[in-house]
């Protein structure tokens, strides 16, 4: 009898426990394959409005910078900004996939980090000075009101003329 109970219980939770791992299975699938919810997509839009707002009172910077949520970045990248030598294009490209853990994140720390770097370029200064993470970028980075505008962090996430890498 007692044997009997424990198998079932054993059973159950084995049930259980296969549930709530196709149920998280879906989940981060359904994640990979859908755009961002859109209640994120506009928190992301909000975020963008009001830095743009910054760089105009700021800077006088009227530009338009492309932000691009892509799901193409390598995962060491939580945001990089480009700039193409022969176009002139300047571009902001957020990983998709980090927005899943790190939601306040990707839009208070990385944006505003990659939004100074975007700036830099528009202001014509590309000098690779500490990965890009210079003094006046410094500046205009708190000036964006960015969480993350240390200059002695390892990350290059600046890219001249992006090839195949993603
Ligand atoms: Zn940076």
């Amino acid at each position: 009898m007692f044997l009997n109970r424990l198998k079932i219980f054993f059973i159950t939770t084995i049930i259980m426990g296969s549930i709530l791992l196709i149920y998280s299975l879906y989940n981060s699938y359904k994640f990979k394959n859908s755009p961002l919810e859109k209640n994120i997509q506009e928190r992301i839009q909000k975020k963008y409005l009001y830095l743009q707002s910054l760089a105009y009172t700021k800077f006088g910077i009227t530009r338009k910078v492309p932000l691009i949520i892509s799901d193409k970045l390598p995962a060491k990248f939580f945001g990089i900004a480009t700039y193409s030598k022969k176009t002139g294009k300047i571009e902001i490209y957020l990983n998709k996939n980090r927005f899943k853990e790190s939601l306040d994140y990707m839009i208070d720390d990385v944006l505003p980090h990659e939004y100074a770097h975007a700036i830099m370029f528009i202001l014509g200064d590309f000098s690779d000075e500490n990965a890009g993470h210079s003094k006046k970028w410094q500046d205009i980075c708190i000036a964006l009101e960015g969480k993350k505008c240390n200059r002695f962090v390892n990350n290059n996430d600046i890219i001249f003329d992006k090839t195949n890498l993603f």
